[in-house]
């Protein structure tokens, strides 16, 4: 637990947030500025800063926050239409909480973010 973190004073419930699913290792909630329709947050308990300071023994976690994700597509009804799954990592990567956190995106169609960035 780091003192200073949003997701970990919402992951022990010292902060208010719409939690959608949780278990031993894993916290989902909606995030609080919606970017579409369905927009949650897939956050491990454990502060982790970013996807970069992952460690080898934790990619297991990794499949799991991704699992998490697919099931909670299925949960709202994304999984046939479509949906995003993004990791941002680090100021450059847009990083704003610094909480290891998987975005769940859907329901509607999302602009395409990659293409984007080549000015397209
Ligand atoms: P990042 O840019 O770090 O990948 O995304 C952080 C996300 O956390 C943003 O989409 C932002 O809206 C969301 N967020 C920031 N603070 C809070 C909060 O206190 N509660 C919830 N539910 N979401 C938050
Ligand atoms: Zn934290």
């Amino acid at each position: 637990m780091a003192e200073d973190c949003i997701f970990c004073r919402i992951v022990n419930k010292e902060s208010a947030a719409e939690i959608v699913y949780e278990d031993e290792e894993i916290v989902a909630f909606k995030d609080i500025y919606p970017a579409a329709p369905v927009h949650l947050l897939i956050v491990p308990r454990k502060h982790i800063p970013t996807l970069a300071d992952v460690e080898a023994g934790e990619t297991m976690l990794l499949g799991r926050l991704i699992s998490v994700a697919n099931d909670l597509a299925r949960a709202y009804k994304v999984d046939r239409s479509g949906y995003r799954v993004v990791i941002n990592c680090g100021k450059e990567g847009g990083q704003l909480v610094y909480h290891l956190h998987v975005h769940l995106l859907g329901g509607k169609e999302l602009s395409h973010a990659i293409a984007e960035g080549r000015g397209a």
